[in-house]
C-alpha cells in the first residue's frame, strides 16, 4: 500500500506532544510490513536543516489561501534511512519560534490560515511528487480539512481516484473551530457543503468536524477513548457526529518505540539498567535527587511527572496532593511547560517546599528521560487521556504509574493491591483530590514493603505496548477503508 501521513508534528523533527511520537514511529512499523510510507509536515523554523540533512527539491509550488497565492518549497530527508519525509517550507507561516503559539503559551492568531495553507500544500505536494496514495492518514484538527478536500474540491481529480482517507483524533479537546463566514471562502469550499451533515458545526467552521464528516474511517488512539468520545461527558460536543458514524470509529492503542525508550541503552542516564538488573536505577534516582537539590536518600519515595502544563493533565489534583503529603517521606520531581497559570502555581509550590518539590519549567528531552529513570512512581492523574504515552514510557523505565481510570490510562494500567498483585500501577476511579491522595498513600505504603514493591515494579517492566501489536490493527483498518473506496468508485 502507498500510505501518506500528513500531520503537524513528527519525531525527531518537531514535537509538542504524543502526536509527534505516533507520526514518527508508526511509519517505521508499517514500512517493516512492506508498505511505501511517506510523511508530510511543516518546515518549522526550529527544525534544523543541517542536523537532519534536508535537501531542497526543485519545485516551487503555489496554493491559494482565500484570494492570496502562497508559494512554497519542499525539503526532504529520510527517516530511519528509508522513509521519505517532506517538509513544506513557507516563511510567512512557519518561520517563527513557536509551533502553535508564542512563548507565553498564546496561540497564534493566524493558525487557521497556517493549517489551511498546509493542508492545501500537502495535497499539491503529493501530486508534484507523483506519489499516488492508497491511504491518506490525517492527524488532529490541523489536517481535518484534507478528507473534505478529497471528497469536494478534488472529488473528480483522477490522481486521487483510489485514495481513501483516515482521520485520527489524538485529542478531541482541540478542534480548530472558527467563524464560518470568513473560513469557508478562505479554505476554498463551496457554501453548499456548509451543511450540518458536512462542514457546519453549531454555526461555525470546525476543522475536526470536516475530518469526521468526510474521512472514510475515523480512528482514535485507545479503545476506551473511542467509546468515551461518543458520550456527552467526553465528546466535547462531537459525540453526536461520532455516534452517527459509530461503525466507522476505531480505537487503536498507541505503542512506544522500545528501541528509543530503553533504559539499557539510554545515553541520557547516569547509569543504564534493565528489568533483570536494577542497580543502575538506584544511581539514576540519586542523580535525579541531586539535580532537584533533594536529600540523596534511597528510602524516600520519588514521584516524577513529565507533562504539558494543561488542565487536562490533572494539575489541580497534583497541587492538592503535594500539599497534603508533606508529612510523608516523598519528593516530587516535575518537568512541564505550557499554561502560565499552572506554571506559576507549580513554581509557587516549589518555592514553599524546596526540599521536597522541584519544578522544571521547560521542554527538555534529556531531563524527561532522567525523570522516568530516576523516579519510583510516575504521576499522571489526567482528567481525560486519549491514550497517553508517558505512562507507557514510565512502565519501560520501571517507574510505577499512578493514574486516573480514563481513556488510554484505563487500557494500559491495571491497579495493584496487596491482595491481588497482578497490577502494573495504581489506578483511582473518580477524578477527585481525595481519591488521588488515597492512591498515593497506598503506593507509598506498598513502597515501604520491599517485597510487594518489587512485584509491582516487575509487573511494570513486564508490560509491553509495542507497535508490533497495533500495526496489524492499522493495516486491517486501512484495508477496510480501501475496500470501501473501491466499492464507492465503482458504484459512482
Ligand atoms: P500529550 O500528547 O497529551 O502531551 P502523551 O503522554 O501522549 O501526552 O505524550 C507526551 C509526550 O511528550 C511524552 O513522550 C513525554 O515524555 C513528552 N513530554 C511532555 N512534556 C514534556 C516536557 N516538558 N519535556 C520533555 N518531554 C515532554
Amino acid at each position: 500500500m502507498n500510505i501518506l501521513m500528513i500531520a503537524s508534528e513528527c519525531v525527531p523533527y518537531v514535537k509538542v506532544g504524543g502526536l509527534a511520537d505516533v507520526v514518527g514511529t508508526l511509519p517505521k512499523y508499517l514500512k517493516k510490513q512492506g508498505h511505501d510510507v511517506r510523511i508530510i509536515i511543516p518546515k518549522y523554523k526550529t527544525i534544523d536543516g543541517v542536523k537532519y540533512n534536508l535537501e531542497t527539491l526543485p519545485y516551487r509550488l503555489r496554493v491559494k489561501v482565500g484570494k492570496e497565492e502562497e508559494s512554497f518549497r519542499l525539503k526532504t530527508c529520510m527517516l530511519d534511512g528509508d522513509i521519505p519525509v517532506y517538509f513544506i517550507e513557507n516563511m510567512r507561516y512557519f518561520n517563527r519560534l513557536g509551533i502553535y503559539g508564542d512563548e507565553a503559551g498564546i496561540g497564534y492568531g493566524d493558525n487557521r490560515e497556517r493549517y489551511i495553507f498546509f493542508s492545501k500544500a500537502a495535497i499539491e505536494s503529493v501530486k508534484a511528487l507523483m506519489f499516488r496514495p492508497d491511504i491518506v492518514h490525517c492527524h488532529d484538527w490541523h489536517t481535518g480539512i484534507i478528507p473534505a478536500y478529497l471528497k469536494t474540491t478534488h472529488a473528480d481529480d483522477g490522481f486521487f481516484w483510489r485514495t481513501s482517507s483516515i482521520y485520527t483524533i489524538h485529542n478531541i479537546a482541540f478542534q480548530g473551530s472558527f467563524d464560518a463566514e470568513t473560513t469557508v471562502p478562505m479554505a476554498g469550499f463551496l457554501w453548499e457543503d456548509y451543511k450540518s451533515d458536512k462542514l457546519e458545526f453549531y454555526n461555525t467552521f470546525n476543522f475536526m468536524k470536516a475530518g469526521l464528516a468526510y474521512a472514510d474511517i475515523i480512528s482514535t488512539v485507545s479503545p476506551t477513548y473511542a467509546n468515551e468520545i461518543q458520550t456527552p461527558a467526553a465528546g466535547n460536543g462531537m459525540e453526536v457526529v461520532l455516534q452517527t458514524r459509530k461503525d466507522d470509529v476505531y480505537g487503536i492503542l498507541n505503542g512506544i518505540d522500545y528501541s528509543y525508550w530503553n533504559p539499557q541503552t539510554d545515553k541520557n542516564l547516569a547509569a543504564n539498567y534493565s528489568k533483570n538488573d536494577f542497580s543502575g536505577k538506584i544511581l539514576c534516582k540519586k542523580d535525579l535527587q541531586s539535580r532537584c537539590g533533594f536529600n540523596l536518600s534511597e528510602n524516600t519515595f520519588v514521584v516524577g511527572c513529565v507533562s504539558r502544563f494543561d488542565n487536562q493533565k490533572g494539575f489541580d489534583l497534583i497541587m492538592d496532593v503535594i500539599r497534603k503529603t508533606q508529612h510523608l517521606d516523598i519528593q516530587f520531581a516535575v518537568l512541564g511547560s505550557g499554561d502560565r497559570y499552572i506554571r506559576d502555581a507549580m513554581l509557587y509550590l516549589k518555592s514553599i517546599y524546596p526540599s521536597k518539590v522541584n519544578v522544571f519549567n521547560d521542554y527538555n528531552e534529556a531531563l524527561a528521560h532522567q525523570i522516568y529513570a530516576g523516579s519510583d512512581a510516575f504521576l499522571m492523574p489526567s482528567l481525560f487521556e486519549p491514550c497517553g504515552l508517558s505512562q507507557i514510557i514510565a512502565l519501560a523505565y520501571g517507574a510505577v504509574p499512578i493514574v486516573n481510570k480514563t481513556g488510554g490510562l484505563a487500557d494500559t494500567i491495571k491497579d495493584f493491591t496487596s491482595s491481588s498483585s497482578s497490577g502494573n500501577g495504581f489506578v483511582f476511579n473518580l477524578y477527585t483530590g481525595e481519591n488521588l491522595f488515597d492512591k498515593i498513600n497506598t503506593a507509598y505504603n506498598i513502597f515501604r514493603n520491599k517485597n510487594l514493591w518489587s512485584k509491582v515494579v516487575k509487573n511494570a517492566f513486564a508490560s509491553n505496548f509495542s507497535w508490533d501489536n497495533s500495526v496489524t490493527e492499522y493495516e486491517n483498518m486501512y484495508n477496510t477503508a480501501l475496500n470501501r473506496r473501491i466499492a464507492y468508485t465503482i458504484y459512482k
